[in-house]
């Protein structure tokens, strides 16, 4: 862990944004292709930073802050005036605080290169993944770091 690290981001707001920092640096960056990510987001994919619940917190704008459950186990945050999909809670990562990389300030830091790319399976055809050397697994269930 390093010392004095801080990763922020926020909404898309112009008044009053929600804004939120992680404080401790993830403990995985992974690239998703599943369905529920990339259509809440309109995008070909997500980029997940995995943060300790300890250390992340909402900073500003609290409030603005709704919920939206693509599965019953995952309870995925976005601000209700802009609609920002920030971060989500997976049951399954108690700890965790998943959180959408593309959402923090382009001048921050991530604090970890993405390692993995997740639910290949669910990939949208007109995606091409790169060839990074990079781990590829179906869903969750493959990786290492699933409950
Ligand atoms: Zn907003
Ligand atoms: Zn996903």
């Amino acid at each position: 862990m390093e010392q004095g690290f801080t990763a922020t981001g926020g909404c898309r707001c112009d008044d009053n944004p929600v804004r939120y920092e992680y404080t401790t640096t993830p403990f995985e960056v992974h690239y998703c292709l599943c369905t529920d990510c990339t259509d809440v987001s309109g995008g070909a994919l997500a980029i997940i930073a995995v943060v300790e619940k300890d250390g992340f917190n909402v900073t500003r704008g609290e409030e603005k802050i709704k919920n939206f459950d693509t599965k019953p186990t995952a309870h995925r945050k976005f601000c209700g005036e802009c609609g920002t999909h920030m971060f989500l809670l997976v049951d399954i990562f108690a700890d965790f605080v998943l959180v959408h990389v593309p959402t923090l300030d382009r001048d921050s830091e991530v604090g970890q290169e993405p390692d993995r790319w997740l639910f290949t399976d669910s990939k949208h055809p007109m995606v091409t993944i790169p060839d990074d050397g990079l781990p590829r697994y179906p869903g969750w269930e493959d990786s290492p770091n699933a409950a």
